[in-house]
């Protein structure tokens, strides 16, 4: 039985597909099969949409602090479904909505993505992960090899135009060199930057 719902902290989290273009050195997935209150994230079959609506079947979402699209897998993969969960969510509650993405959006649909989180998504948090492309390949691995960097950064600024709050993050694994450069990056975006400590379990 694969977890679609889970808990971490005072937060409700959601575990869409186990689709990623990426391959990042620091990914949780290569440590275990689950996190938080879930027992495994790792799906035989990726859900249905009708599956991952009922899934909020009987849950009090004004129980928790925030809903957080994340899982074993890049929640953007699973656009429509995303979607259709925002519209769920924003009927029935005022709950924030985060997304934690790898910001390859664009690249993954082959168009722009920013502007269907508007109304919906009320916190965009996307892994910056290194300061610059060459480092960014290095670290993350996306299938979409060179230009990958660049699409993360424009998606960074579309969503600044179309949701309350954009936040890069970092994980420890580069050097306090290049988790400065990254700062400067994000601040010359206008966009916070949150360092992330390297946990290999939750
Ligand atoms: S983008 Fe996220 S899910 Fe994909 S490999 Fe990187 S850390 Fe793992």
């Amino acid at each position: 039985m694969t977890d679609i719902l889970y808990t971490l902290g005072d937060s409700l989290y959601i575990n869409l597909t186990n689709r990623c273009p990426c391959r990042c050195s620091f990914c949780i997935r290569k440590n275990g099969s689950h996190v938080g209150s879930a027992e495994n994230l790792w799906f035989e079959l990726e859900p249905h949409l009708d599956e991952v609506l009922a899934a909020f079947d009987g849950v009090e979402l004004k129980n928790y602090k925030e809903l957080v699209f994340c899982g074993y897998g890049e929640p953007i993969c699973a656009l429509e479904k995303l979607l259709e969960v925002c519209h769920l969510v924003r009927s029935r509650s005022d709950i924030p909505i985060r997304l934690n993405t790898n910001g390859l959006g664009d690249l993954i649909h082959k168009r722009k993505t920013a502007h269907l989180l508007e109304g919906l998504v009320d916190t965009v948090s996307i892994s910056l992960n290194a300061p610059d492309e060459e480092r960014y390949l290095e670290v993350t691995s996306p299938i979409f090899g060179p230009g990958s960097f660049q699409s993360m950064l424009e998606f960074a600024l579309d969503c600044k135009r179309f949701v309350p709050n954009v936040l890069f993050t970092v994980v420890d694994v580069i050097s306090p060199q290049e988790i400065e450069r990254c700062r400067a990056l994000a601040q010359e975006m206008d966009i916070p930057l949150r360092v992330r400590e390297y946990i290999k379990e939750y």
